[in-house]
């Protein structure tokens, strides 16, 4: 009989789903209801190349899970679904593994609300929906930041007062955790390299981008910090920047802090040096037209992306392979050659030709035989959630 682990990703107004066959690691269904609680709330189904668009008639997080019920009963999948796992981005320092959710998990991921205020209540109201909608199934959260607990104090101190880590939990986290120990796996593979046996660099460049040093299949550090914007340039978020810059901007804009908050999250990064867009492919094209505000935003995109590779490599001790992954890192081979070369002095060559037919979900080496070993690896975050929900609810 086929069984089938639902995995779902909800965040404050969207709710993502995907349902995977445990058997064969396939995905059967993929999905994503939008705008719930506004106007306009609606529900997409894929599944074997057809696409089922509804509008939700009850529009909130309940309407649409109720919807996700509906269908399946309808297509005779309900009885299919052994258990459901859930993406939860913050797990604080409580979660070092994905866990079987009961009462006094969900309560710890409440206490980590503090951390991830958007985030964090609006995964605990995925899970409370998917409990009402399917129960008795056992359920599983899988945190972001789970994978870089193993990273040594001095990677996640900040040099703030300690009182501050202690009484605040002011300390660098991580994230795109299950995405890294997906890719960190399947690249040591791809490698021919026992991953306990490895130092790999991971390069998860998507709208939101990090990397991380991964020594042995442990995360020791990462470009992510106590939020999402530390660390490399991003869609529309600045990475680092000056801490001074709050004070500064505070006078000079006579704004507060929500106000810079919301310009490094939203309105910096390739958008804000571009002047164009947030996106990666844009920005490549109108670069290749000469558009200066791109030209300038995919240098210093490149440029701090290989300065963090190479940081990275500081915690690592050596680079046996560095590997991207995300929309742009599997799908840009202008970002990996720009990279490749600023990091020749860590022995890495580019095959171009191989970096060039590296795209739409084709994955592979993409430096020379005598090179430090590049890779391009597709990440699969929804079949790791649902491995790890196999794993924990088997036999129950
Ligand atoms: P998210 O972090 O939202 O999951 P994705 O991993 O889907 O984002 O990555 C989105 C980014 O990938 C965008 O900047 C997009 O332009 C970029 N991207 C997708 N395809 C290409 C391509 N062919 N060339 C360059 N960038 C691409």
């Amino acid at each position: 009989m086929i069984t089938h682990t639902l995995v779902i990703n909800c965040g404050s107004s969207s709710l993502k789903f995907a349902l995977i066959n445990a058997q064969t690691q396939d995905t059967t269904l993929t999905g994503l209801a939008e705008k719930l609680g506004m106007a306009g709330a609606c529900i997409t189904f894929k599944q074997a190349g057809q696409k089922v668009e509804l509008t939700l008639a009850q529009g909130d997080h309940a309407g649409a899970m109720k919807a996700i019920l509906s269908y399946l009963d309808e297509r005779a999948l309900t009885g299919s679904i052994t258990a459901i796992g859930h993406r939860v981005v913050h797990g604080g320092e409580n979660f070092h593994a994905s866990t079987l959710i009961d009462d006094s998990v969900l309560a710890a991921i409440e206490d980590c609300a503090r951390l991830a205020p958007l985030h964090n209540p609006a995964n605990l109201l995925g899970m409370r929906t998917a409990q009402a909608c399917f129960p008795g199934l056992p359920q599983v959260a899988v945190f972001d930041t789970a994978f870089h607990q193993t990273m040594p104090q001095h990677a996640y101190l900040y040099a703030v007062p300690m009182a501050l880590y202690r009484e605040h939990g002011v300390r660098r986290y991580g994230f795109h955790g299950t995405s890294h120990r997906f890719v960190a796996a399947e690249a040591a593979r791809m490698a021919g390299i026992p991953l306990e046996n490895s130092a790999i660099v991971s390069a998860h460049l998507g709208n939101g981008a990090s990397v991380a040093a991964i020594l042995n299949g442990q995360s020791v550090d990462t470009s992510m910090g106590l939020t999402p914007l530390e660390g490399l340039v991003m869609g529309t978020r600045s990475g680092d920047i000056d801490p001074g810059l709050f004070g500064y901007l505070a006078s000079a804009l006579n704004t507060d802090v929500d106000g810079i908050t919301a310009l490094l999250n939203k309105q910096s990064g390739l958008l804000g040096l571009s002047e164009l867009s947030s996106d990666c492919r844009e920005l490549e094209e109108a670069a290749a037209n000469g558009h200066p505000g791109a030209i300038i935003a995919m240098e210093v995109f490149c440029y701090r992306l290989a300065k963090q590779i190479a940081a990275m490599v500081v915690a690592l001790g050596r680079i046996d392979v560095l590997l991207f992954t995300g929309g742009i890192g599997e799908n840009s081979p202008f970002v990996r050659a720009n990279v490749l070369n600023k990091l020749a002095f860590l022995g890495f060559s580019l095959d171009a030709a191989a970096n060039d037919a590296a795209f739409r979900g084709k994955a592979g080496r993409i430096s020379h035989a005598d090179s430090t070993t590049a890779l391009v690896i597709n990440t699969n975050e929804e079949l790791m959630i649902a491995l790890d929900t196999a794993a924990l609810t088997q036999g129950k």
